[in-house]
């Protein structure tokens, strides 16, 4: 099958979270499928050339988003071996942004690369099997696909979504699409909000799409719900039919500490636990000194990687790290796009922990870096207000770092407490997102550390655990076939 996936980030060369990993987890798990994935991102000026295999082809095609011809290309790369396209306009457009999100003119620079992505795939004559857009930067493609086919050459074309998060849905007015040509009443009352007096993207998507997915199973019920909704309850409702979570899966050909080239040290299960934990060892020594903090091994390694958003469980965070002396811990917290106030409580916190040799905060975005943040922790914390998936809990086992988690979303679907009977347990939960909750798992987990026995079974079994796109994939090929 031809699938053509279209979205705002791809891992490593564009990303921001995890929707960056899932473009390029699931297509490489489709082109080892036997299938033919190419993915389509804006070519934006941060993409990094170094990293790009050109593939040599460069189509040119018009786009008229200002009411006269924009000539505008897909230019052609590999990346981890799978075909990308990057696009491009004459006038530079999406080269020009600095970020990949905040520049002020999100709407308008991803309904323009929606239009634009329509517009090649009806120049070129393509007929992909399928057209899978991800989240509310490309909710509208299927609408503007169908809008601009006028021969019907596209009738056959399977249209997928994934909404990879509720909490953002693309809020909008008229003059935002009309800026580049776009006229909500084209579609009629498909963008129109239910609840309030503005357009939403990702409610055009969800009618407009012929399957609608999003990143777990219990996420997808509390969506349904109502819970996580996001005032969407009963569009989802009305498109229940074709809704449903399907849990994400982790490229383990890129997080795995057997092959990963940022360690210092690399490990793998079958090594056994006491290779493992002495790899571990060997990663957080070197990170240690990289870092500027005193190697402890024995006290417990906390850490988290994260973006600093309220999603997140930021305060939580905070206040479980700030009491990092008081549990005889170190920590370390790499946490990116921080608001301002984010920011300063944050670097309060560095000082602090620095001082008091306890640990460090980062407040950036570094790829390589959590990479040995994974590898060097003992526990991972998770405290998530509400989580879709989640894939750093994910990451985290597959480094023999145990996840403390709280019990929701994707969280809820991938681990399970070390306190139940079950032969999968290969975490820590907790129910209520606060400090209480929290401090009580914190210290449940503190105290299996000191079990080597249980820690080293529990350790190797998240290691084993297969969360793979294996699963995953094979259902999103039977709903691109069905
Ligand atoms: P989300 O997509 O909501 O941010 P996920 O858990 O689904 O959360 O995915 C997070 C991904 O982004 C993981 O690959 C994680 O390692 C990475 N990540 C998050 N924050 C940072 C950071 N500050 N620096 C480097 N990578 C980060």
């Amino acid at each position: 099958m031809q699938i053509i996936q279209v979205a705002s980030e791809l891992t490593p060369i564009a990303k921001v979270g995890g929707l960056g990993d899932v473009l390029m987890g699931l297509s490489r798990e489709l082109e080892w499928k036997g299938h033919d994935p190419l993915v389509i991102i804006p070519f934006y000026g941060v993409i990094n050339a170094d990293q790009l295999k050109e593939d040599g082809r460069k189509e040119w095609f018009e786009t008229f988003p200002y009411g006269k011809s924009l000539k505008a290309s897909i230019s052609f790369y590999r990346v981890n071996g799978i075909r990308i396209g990057l696009l491009d306009t004459e006038d530079g457009y999406f080269r020009k942004r600095r970020t990949i999100y905040g520049d002020g003119d999100e709407i308008t620079c991803f309904i323009l690369f929606a239009r634009a992505v329509a517009e090649w795939i009806l120049a070129t004559q393509r007929s992909p099997d399928v057209i899978h857009a991800h989240d509310w930067q490309t909710a509208l493609l299927p609408a503007l696909c169908r809008l601009y086919d006028h021969e019907k050459r596209l009738a056959k074309v399977r249209y997928l979504f994934t909404v990879h998060n509720f909490e953002y849905q693309g809020f909008c007015h008229g003059h935002d699409l009309e800026r580049v040509g776009v006229h909500p009443d084209s579609f009629g009352t498909l963008l129109q909000d239910p609840e309030r007096s503005c357009l939403n993207l990702v409610k055009a998507g969800l009618l407009s799409a012929d399957y609608t997915t999003t990143v777990s199973p219990t996420y997808a019920h509390e969506v349904v719900e109502g819970i996580e909704a996001r005032g969407l309850k009963t569009i989802v409702h009305s498109i229940q039919d074709r809704f449903e979570g399907i849990l994400n899966g982790v490229d383990y050909s890129y997080w795995n500490p057997e092959v990963d080239h940022f360690l210092v040290e690399r490990y793998a299960a079958h090594q056994g636990a006491r290779v493992v934990l002495e790899a571990k060892r060997n990663n957080r020594e070197v990170l240690s000194h990289q870092i500027g903090i005193p190697f402890r091994p024995e006290k417990p390694f906390i850490a988290s990687v994260t973006r600093l958003v309220y999603q997140k469980g930021v305060d939580l965070l905070h206040n479980l790290f700030s009491r990092a002396e008081e549990f005889d811990i170190q920590g370390i917290l790499l946490g990116s796009v921080p608001d301002p106030r984010t920011e300063r409580l944050f670097a309060e916190l560095d000082t602090k922990l620095r001082s008091e040799g306890r640990g460090a905060i980062f407040l950036m975005s570094d790829e390589p870096f959590a990479h040995r943040v994974y590898a060097a922790a003992d526990l991972f914390v998770v405290p998530s207000i509400f989580e879709p998936c989640g894939l750093t809990q994910l990451i985290a086992l597959k480094y023999g770092t145990t996840p403390i988690v709280r019990h929701t979303g994707g969280l809820a679907d991938t681990i399970i407490d070390i306190d139940t009977p079950s032969a999968s347990a290969n975490g820590f939960c907790f129910d209520s997102p606060d400090d209480t909750s929290l401090n009580e798992a914190f210290c449940r987990a503190l105290k299996h550390l000191r079990e080597p026995v249980v820690r080293e079974e529990v350790m190797l079994r998240g290691m084993l655990q297969d969360f793979s796109w294996h699963k995953p994939c094979n259902r999103y090929i039977s709903l691109y076939q069905s």
